[in-house]
């Protein structure tokens, strides 16, 4: 939590000018810290008059989108911690239009599975039911 970043670095983060790493240690640290974002917003703002949320930065940015797989992975509830703070971040500080439009597409087909699955239990069960009663005359 000690990860304290300059303002140059913000800058040049901003400017995706940094080496990968520390790209992708100050967004991850972005996400975690108030203080840094805040500070990231007001670097932003004096550079960029008119962008002042951190999630309309972050879309301008395009940075990192899960993938579907992910996506699906999370509204299964099969992801590590870590990668579901990534996505509910992703999806509700960001508000990734894209990655949202995507997990309603993705929502929509697993409960279209799941009543699937249901109708395919209840015609076994009837049958079943039907077999046994056969046998019970
Ligand atoms: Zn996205």
């Amino acid at each position: 939590m000690a990860d304290a970043f300059s303002t140059a670095e913000i800058e040049a983060f901003l400017d995706e000018a940094l080496p990968a790493a520390r790209m992708a240690a100050i967004e991850d640290a972005l996400r975690k810290s108030e203080t840094l974002k805040q500070q990231l917003v007001a670097i932003n703002g004096r550079r960029d008059a008119g962008v002042h949320g951190l999630g309309e930065i972050w879309r301008r940015r395009r940075l990192s989108c899960p993938t579907r797989e992910q996506l699906g992975s999370y509204l299964l509830g099969v992801l590590s911690k870590e990668q579901v703070d990534y996505i509910t971040f992703h999806l509700t500080t960001v508000e990734c239009r894209y990655c949202t439009a995507n997990i309603d597409d993705l929502r929509a087909q697993q409960s279209a599975g799941a009543a699937e699955v249901s109708e395919r239990r209840r015609r076994y069960f009837q049958s079943s039911a039907g077999y046994l009663g056969k046998e019970d005359g």
